[in-house]
C-alpha cells in the first residue's frame, strides 16, 4: 500500500491536480460507470473501474480528434502513411493520461474515490499485435509523429489474437493465445460505413486490350481506428487498423443449394485473414494466410489513402482531385520492412488498370512516394514469396512484378552490358528449383529511399546485402538510427528518475532529449549521484516487490540486476550470456570463500512456437537456474531468474530497475536494437558488442562509460573467412568447456542427461553466431563489470552520463530525420478547439 505523501511524491513532474477538472473526472467517472458499464459501486468489478476511468479519459480525447482530422483536411498538407503488419502498443490508459497532462487529476480523483489508480492500470490488457523491436519502433513513431505534430497515420491489422502468452512450466515455454478483445477495447472505434474490398485469387484478362483482374474472391475489410495523442499539444492522430468481414453475398452458391449452415460457416473461415499475428521474429515464414495478411492490410489501407488524396479540398469550397500528379507530393509511405512491399504492385495496378495512368507516370508516381525501411540482413528473415503462391493468390499483380521486372532489367543491362552475373544478382525473380519473388529488391526498385536503422547496418546494407543496388543507385541509401518515445520509456515508467531530472534542469528535456546534455556536470556532485542511486534502489525494491507477489521469487536488492530481455533469437546470444551463469557458478563451487560481487541475473523473452533451439535455449536457462537457486553454497550471491512473458508493460516495469544491460549480439547481426536504448535512458551500464546502435551509443557517451567487448564485424568476417572453427575455442578455454561439458554431460538435466546435447552440438560443429569466439572477451568484461559495481559512486558517475547522453535515442530526433531527409514533411501545428466554432467540416 503506498501512502499520502509517497503518492504525492510520485505525483510531483504530472503537477499539481486543479479541484474543479479532478470534479469533472469524478463525475465522468461516476457516469460512464452508471450509463456505459451499467454498474453501481456495489457490483462494480475493479474491471469495471478501469473501464469507467478508460472512457472517462477518452472523452478528453474525442474533441482533439475530431479537430486534428478537420484541420487535416481544411489545411491538406502532406500526409504520412506508416504501413506495418506489427504496431506493438503495449497499455494505452497510462500513456494518454500522460500525453493529455491529466494524470494528477485521475490519480487525485480514483484516490478521493477510493481506487487504486496504479491497480486499475495493471488490469488494461496489452495491445500485443507485434513481436519485439520492429513493432515496439513503429508504436513509438506513432507517438512522435503527433508529438512533432505531423499529418501522419498508422495502418496495420487488427488482429484478433496478438503476440501469443508466455507461460513457463517446468521450465518449458507454453503457449497460449492471447484473447486481447475478450472484455472489449474501449480505445478503438469501429468504422463500418468505411469498409473496402479486398480480392483475392481470379485471373488474368485481356479486356480491350488491357491486362484486367477477374473472377476474383471478395471479402471486406472493415477499419477500427485508434487515437494517437501527441504529447502537449492538440494532436490526435489515428491508427487505422483493419479486420476482416465476409461480404452477405459469401459462398452464395451454397445458399442457393439449401446449404444455409455450411455458407454461414465458411463466412468465419474467410475472416482468418486478421485472426491471429505471425509469432515470428526475423524469420520468414512462406504462408499463404500470411501472404493474405500482407495484402489485405496493404490493398485496404491504399484504397483508403487514395480516397482521402481525391476528397481533398485544396482549401476551396469541394472540388476533388481527378489527377494523380500531384500525388507523390501529398502522400509519403514508409514501408516497415517488406512486409508492406505489396503496396509498391498495388500502387502500379490502382493507377494502370483502375484510374487508366500510363505505366510511365504511374512507376513514376509510385517511386516519388514509397520508401523503404530494412531491419535485418539476416537471410533468414529476407522474404522470398515463391511465384507459384503469389500467381496463385494475386494473379495480376505476379504479372505486374514480372513487368516491372523486365524494364528494370532493361535498365541494368544498358547501364552493365554483358555483365549477366549482375543482371541474375539483381532480378526480382530468383530462379532455382523454386522461382521466387525477392521482395526486398521490389522495395528498393520500387522506392524514393531506402534507409537501414543503424549506422553500422545501414553501411552493411551498402556494401554487402544490397551491394549492386547501391552501385546503381546511391542517392536512394540513407540511415535513419532508431529511437524510442522518452514519454512512455521515461516519463511515464520512471517517475523518480524523472523528477528527479526535472528537479535540476527543468522539463523540457520530455520533446527534447538533448537536454539531458544538461545532467553531465552533476555526475561530479555527490547529492545528485545519491539521489540517482536511492532511486534505482527504489526501483529495483519495487521490482523485487512485484517478483515476489506475482511469483514468489525473493532476490537481493543489493545484488546486481544484469538483464537480458529480448525475443530469444540465436544471434541475439542468450546462450553465451547462459554459458558465462555457468561459469559464475562453477567458480563459486570451486572457491565459495573467495570474494563475489552478488548477480540477479534475469532472462525474458519469447522464442518462436516452431524454433526449437531457441525454445532449448529457454529451458536451459530455466535449468540452470533451478540448479544455481537450490544451491546452500550459493545463497543469494548468484540468482537466475526467467522473467514470464516478456512483453512492453513488463518492459515498463524492469528496466528502470536495471543495473546492466546485457546487448550482446554478434556484431553485424543486430541491425539497431531499441531495447539497448531504453536501458541506457533509465541509467542501466551497457555490456555489448560493437554492433547495431551499441556503435552509437559509445560514441555519445564515451568508451569509457560502456563495457564493449568481443570481436568487431571486420574481425568477424575475417574469421569466417579463414575458416572459423569453434571446436579450437573450446579446447584452449577450460571455463568453456567445463560449461558446455556440463550442458552436454546432463549437469542440469539429471532426469534427462541427453536433453541439451543438440545446443552444445550444435555450437561445436556450426557456431554461426560465433558464441564460442567471443566467450573469453565476454567473460573478462564481466569482470570488469563486477569490479566496477564494488564502488557505487564510480558506477553512478557513469550511468549517469548514460543517462546523459542518451537524447540522440530519442525517437522524436529519428522521426525529425525521416520528416526532413525521405518525407518532406513540416509540422501542422493544430489550434486549440474552439467551442464557439461548430465546425460543419468534412472529417475523415
Ligand atoms: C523494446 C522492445 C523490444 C526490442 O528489444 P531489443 O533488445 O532491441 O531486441 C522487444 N520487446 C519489447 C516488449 C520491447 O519493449
Amino acid at each position: 500500500m503506498i501512502t499520502e505523501c509517497d503518492r504525492r511524491k510520485q505525483i510531483s513532474m504530472r503537477g499539481i491536480a486543479p479541484v474543479e477538472n479532478v470534479a469533472t473526472v469524478k463525475k465522468s467517472f461516476n457516469r460512464h460507470l452508471h450509463y456505459t458499464l451499467v454498474k453501481d459501486r456495489n457490483v462494480a468489478t475493479p474491471r469495471d473501474y478501469y473501464f469507467s476511468l478508460a472512457y472517462t479519459v477518452r472523452d478528453h480525447l474525442v474533441s482533439r480528434w475530431i479537430r486534428t482530422q478537420q484541420f487535416y483536411y481544411e489545411v491538406d498538407p502532406k500526409r504520412v502513411y506508416y504501413l506495418s503488419l506489427e504496431f506493438y502498443m503495449g497499455r494505452t490508459l497510462s500513456n494518454t493520461m500522460v500525453n493529455l497532462g491529466i494524470q494528477s487529476s485521475c490519480d487525485e480523483a480514483m484516490y478521493q474515490l477510493g481506487l487504486d489508480i496504479e491497480e486499475l492500470e495493471e488490469i488494461e490488457q496489452d495491445a500485443g499485435l507485434g513481436n519485439g523491436g520492429l513493432g515496439r519502433l513503429a508504436a513509438c513513431f506513432l507517438d512522435s509523429m503527433a508529438s512533432l505534430g505531423l499529418a501522419a497515420y498508422g495502418y496495420g491489422i487488427r488482429y484478433d489474437y496478438g503476440i501469443f502468452t508466455q507461460r513457463i512450466e517446468n521450465g518449458w515455454q507454453v503457449e497460449e493465445p492471447d484473447d486481447w478483445l475478450r472484455f472489449g477495447n474501449p480505445w478503438e472505434k469501429s468504422r463500418p460505413e468505411y469498409c473496402l474490398p479486398v480480392n483475392f485469387y481470379g485471373r488474368v484478362e485481356k479486356v480491350n486490350d488491357q491486362d484486367k483482374w477477374v473472377d476474383a474472391q471478395v471479402l471486406f475489410a472493415m477499419p477500427y481506428d485508434t487515437p494517437v495523442p501527441g504529447y502537449g499539444n492538440n494532436t490526435v492522430n489515428t491508427l487505422r487498423l483493419w479486420s476482416c468481414k465476409a461480404p452477405n453475398s459469401f459462398q452464395l452458391h451454397f445458399f442457393n443449394n439449401g446449404d444455409y449452415i455450411n455458407a454461414v460457416c465458411e463466412r468465419n473461415n474467410a475472416e482468418n485473414i486478421s485472426r491471429v499475428l505471425y509469432p515470428n521474429d526475423n524469420v520468414f515464414e512462406g504462408k499463404e494466410l500470411r501472404l493474405k495478411q500482407e495484402y489485405f492490410m496493404v490493398t485496404a489501407s491504399l484504397q483508403d489513402l487514395i480516397r482521402r488524396f481525391k476528397s481533398s479540398s485544396f482549401g476551396q469550397a469541394k472540388p476533388v482531385r481527378t489527377s494523380f500528379d500531384t500525388f507523390p507530393d501529398k502522400v509519403a509511405i514508409q514501408l516497415n520492412d517488406t512486409h508492406p512491399s505489396l503496396a509498391i504492385p498495388e500502387l502500379m495496378r490502382i493507377l494502370v488498370d483502375i484510374e487508366n495512368v500510363p505505366w510511365d507516370k504511374a512507376w513514376d508516381i509510385t517511386t516519388r512516394t514509397c520508401a523503404y525501411t530494412n531491419h535485418t540482413v539476416l537471410p533468414e528473415a529476407l522474404e522470398r514469396w515463391p511465384v507459384g503462391l503469389l500467381g496463385h493468390v494475386l494473379p495480376r499483380h505476379l504479372a505486374i512484378l514480372y513487368e516491372i521486372n523486365l524494364r528494370f532489367l532493361q535498365e541494368v543491362g544498358k547501364r552493365w552490358p554483358g555483365d549477366f552475373g549482375r543482371l541474375a544478382r539483381m532480378s526480382l525473380v530468383e530462379e532455382g528449383p523454386e522461382k521466387k519473388i525477392n521482395m526486398a529488391h521490389v522495395c528498393i526498385v520500387g522506392s524514393k529511399a531506402v534507409n537501414g536503422v543503424a549506422a553500422i547496418h545501414s553501411e552493411i546494407i551498402k556494401k554487402n546485402t544490397f551491394k549492386d543496388f547501391y552501385e546503381m543507385f546511391p542517392k536512394k541509401f540513407q540511415n535513419k538510427t532508431n529511437g524510442i518515445t522518452p514519454r512512455r520509456w521515461l516519463l511515464l515508467c520512471n517517475p523518480g528518475l524523472s523528477d528527479a531530472i526535472a528537479e535540476k534542469i527543468g522539463e523540457t528535456w520530455v520533446t527534447n532529449l538533448n537536454e539531458l546534455r544538461k545532467l553531465t556536470p552533476l555526475s561530479k556532485e555527490e547529492a545528485f549521484l545519491r539521489n540517482f542511486m536511492k532511486i534505482k534502489q527504489e526501483n529495483k525494491m519495487k521490482l523485487a516487490q512485484y517478483l515476489q507477489t506475482n511469483y514468489h521469487i525473493k532476490v537481493n536488492t543489493a545484488s546486481m540486476f544484469d538483464m537480458q530481455v529480448k525475443r530469444i533469437h540465436e544471434y541475439k546470444r542468450q546462450l553465451m550470456n547462459c554459458l558465462h551463469i555457468i561459469t559464475l557458478y562453477n567458480r563459486l563451487k570451486k572457491n565459495p570463500q573467495a570474494p563475489f560481487v552478488p548477480r540477479t541475473i534475469m532472462v525474458g523473452g519469447k522464442a518462436a512456437p516452431g524454433y526449437h533451439i531457441a525454445k532449448m535455449i529457454i529451458k536451459l536457462i530455466n535449468n540452470v537456474g533451478r540448479v544455481v537457486n537450490n544451491d546452500p553454497i550459493i545463497g543469494d550471491r548468484l540468482k537466475v531468474i526467467y522473467l514470464e512473458n516478456y512483453r512492453v508493460s513488463l518492459a515498463e516495469k524492469i528496466i528502470p530497475a536495471a543495473d546492466l544491460s546485457e546487448q550482446i549480439s554478434l556484431a553485424g547481426t543486430e541491425a539497431s536494437g531499441t531495447g539497448n536504448m531504453k536501458f541506457m535512458l533509465n541509467g542501466a551500464l551497457t555490456i555489448g558488442t560493437l554492433d547495431g546502435a551499441n556503435v552509437e551509443m559509445m560514441e555519445e557517451m564515451g568508451k569509457e562509460n560502456i563495457f564493449i567487448f568481443g570481436m568487431t564485424v571486420d574481425e568477424v568476417e575475417e574469421l569466417f573467412r579463414k575458416g572459423y572453427n569453434p571446436r579450437s575455442f573450446y579446447e584452449n578455454d577450460a571455463e568453456l568447456k567445463q560449461a558446455l561439458d556440463q550442458v552436454n554431460g546432463g549437469y542440469f538435466s539429471p532426469e534427462d542427461p541427453n536433453l541439451f546435447s543438440d545446443l552444445y552440438q550444435g555450437l561445436l560443429n556450426n557456431d554461426r553466431f560465433a558464441l564460442c569466439a567471443d566467450f573469453r572477451a565476454y567473460v573478462d568484461c564481466q569482470e570488469q563489470v563486477s569490479e566496477l559495481f564494488k564502488d557505487p559512486m564510480k558506477w553512478a558517475v557513469k550511468a549517469t552520463l548514460n543517462v546523459a547522453a542518451s537524447g540522440k535515442f530519442s525517437s522524436d530526433r529519428t522521426i525529425s530525420e525521416y520528416a526532413k531527409d525521405i518525407w518532406g514533411v513540416e509540422p501542422s501545428l493544430v489550434k486549440l478547439p474552439n467551442p464557439a466554432d461548430k465546425g460543419s467540416a468534412k472529417e475523415n
